[in-house]
């Protein structure tokens, strides 16, 4: 049958097998069958999709896990973790959890009729004490953000085993290369991939690992449900990114502790925030990652120094190839009340440093050079105004 040119052009060429660098990108939301009542390994892309599946199972690789589910945000991946509980369950989290984590406890989760108890995750005993009898799950993130106080991971898994509840670990921070919570004992692992996996700052996204069947089946039943699934575009690009995560992570890790020695030597900066040498983190994990977190002597100066510096970019987020500096008192904390932040030790004075792939020396002599500038060359707002729009 010869067919009209509006038919042939909706008519789908199919290809024969290529071989090709990189597994194609499958933009189809649906997917035919050859015969009505058949088996098929895909049918709609919310519950399932080639490009997210290989995306999962390079996941779970890295992890050493036997099941991935990805998510449209790592926020995404965290609810459905939560959505595991049911009305009447109890849950734990850190007092210094992920801001989006956060609001998702206090402003979500009570709806659902939901409890959510925060602790001090550091100490085992206070996670302990504050198990009921209807608590579920225990949520935990090491190192935690922006100030990186360690949470031992094997002892909460002791706690969580003793009780019989589920531990679950945020593991943005470290990335499964550097720390793989599932063999210290949790159950549940999930990511950002947003930040380190991705690396490229041009996606959002996020991925839950486990080696427990009951609750990987119920995660898919949630990412179907929901509708909370990866998108094949995301899928594809975040597999392509991962081929260089670790090279990318090694550098990043080894720039940081370069940077770190810098900051040490300036009388500006007075602290200088790094999980590297914590006890308990040279237990759990290979290093202390690629974010750091320092604090100028003078709290007013630091809008001025964090302007003064040409080669990192000032934004949220962490984990590019690009170093990043953020103020977590007016960009990730925001909305944490002032007295809380204050208690918390998340004032003014605080920048945190997510390192990239620029020249380490180059990143130094930069921050000596917004250093020199802010302290001992200040130069007035307006006479700067002027200087940026002539
Ligand atoms: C960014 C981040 C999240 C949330 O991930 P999104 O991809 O932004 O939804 C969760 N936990 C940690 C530790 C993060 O840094």
């Amino acid at each position: 049958m010869s067919l009209s040119s509006e038919t042939n052009l909706i008519k789908h060429h199919q290809f024969p097998h290529i071989l090709a660098a990189n597994p194609p990108l499958y933009d189809s939301s649906t997917f035919p069958t050859e015969l009505i009542g058949s088996e098929v390994s895909y049918d709609y892309a919310r519950s399932g999709h080639p490009n997210r599946e290989v995306l999962e199972e390079k996941i779970a690789a890295l992890e050493n896990a036997d099941y991935g589910i990805a998510y449209n945000s790592g926020i995404g991946a965290i609810s459905a973790v939560f959505f595991l509980l049911e009305s009447g369950d109890h849950l734990i989290i850190p007092n210094d959890v992920y801001g989006g984590t956060y609001r998702l406890c206090t402003q979500f989760l009570p709806g659902l009729n939901i409890e959510v108890t925060t602790v001090d995750t550091t100490k085992p005993e206070e996670v302990e004490k504050a198990i009921k009898e209807n608590t579920k799950l225990i949520h935990i993130e090491t190192p935690s953000n922006p100030l990186f106080k360690v949470t031992d991971i094997k002892a909460i898994a002791d706690v969580a085993k003793a009780h019989n509840l589920l531990l679950s670990v945020d593991n943005t921070f470290l990335t499964p290369l550097s720390q793989k919570p599932l063999e210290l004992g949790a159950d549940i692992v999930s990511h950002s991939a947003t930040k380190f996996l991705s690396g490229h700052s041009d996606l959002i996204a996020g991925i839950v690992v486990t080696n427990n069947a009951e609750v990987a089946e119920q995660l898919r039943f949630i990412q179907n449900t929901l509708g909370s699934g990866l998108s094949a575009q995301d899928s594809w690009t975040l597999t392509k990114h991962l081929k260089t995560l670790h090279v990318r992570w090694n550098q990043s890790v080894q720039n940081t502790q370069k940077i770190i020695e810098f900051l040490k030597t300036r009388p500006e900066i007075t602290e200088v925030y790094y999980p590297g040498n914590d006890e308990i983190n040279k237990k759990q994990a290979e290093n202390g990652g690629a974010v750091l977190s320092f604090r100028l002597s003078d709290p007013e100066k630091v809008p001025e120094f964090a302007r003064a510096l040409k080669i990192p970019q000032i934004a949220v987020s962490l984990g590019g190839i690009q170093t990043i500096v953020s103020h977590p008192a007016t960009m990730s904390h925001a909305s944490v009340p002032e007295d809380v932040r204050n208690e918390r030790g998340i004032t003014f004075d605080l920048l945190r440093l997510s390192v990239g792939l620029e020249d380490p020396d180059e990143l130094i002599a930069d921050f000596e050079a917004a250093l020199e500038e802010t302290y001992y060359e200040p130069i007035s707002t307006n006479f700067e105004r002027e200087r940026l729009s002539s």
